[in-house]
């Protein structure tokens, strides 16, 4: 289940959480890679495994999954999304902090494939 927070703004920064990841979180599927790739971030601020799970491709998908809660994640860029109806990738950098450390910079290409009607996380590159 997502969390319950009208009004609120999205963690992935691009709109109000109900209006974006929050209806992905429930249950609606993500219309495209950049969306899909926009609600596991914040999947991942929010503390919500089994959406990551669920969304992971089920060829690389672990079978479980142990959110670190020491990191405070501070903010989502997408730089690149392309692809076509099948297969897409995503290039990011998500910040984030662990505990009072440095600010740490993950930059990913993610690939994502579309299967039965829905798009799933596949694997990534850090860059
Ligand atoms: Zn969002």
């Amino acid at each position: 289940m997502a969390p319950d927070r009208p009004m609120s703004p999205c963690p992935c920064g691009r709109a109000d959480y109900s209006a974006c990841c929050g209806r992905y979180h429930g249950g609606l599927f993500a219309p495209d890679a950049e969306s899909l790739m926009r609600s596991r971030y914040s999947a991942f601020v929010l503390g919500l495994p089994d959406y990551l799970l669920a969304t992971w491709h089920a060829s690389t998908r672990p079978s479980t999954i142990d959110l670190d809660s020491g990191v405070r994640w501070l903010g989502l860029d997408i730089k690149k999304a392309a692809g076509d109806g099948n297969q897409a990738t995503v290039e990011f950098v998500a910040r984030s902090r662990h505990g009072g450390g440095p600010a740490h910079r993950q930059h990913e290409l993610s690939r994502f494939v579309h299967e039965d009607g829905r798009w799933f996380y596949l694997d990534g590159d850090v860059r």
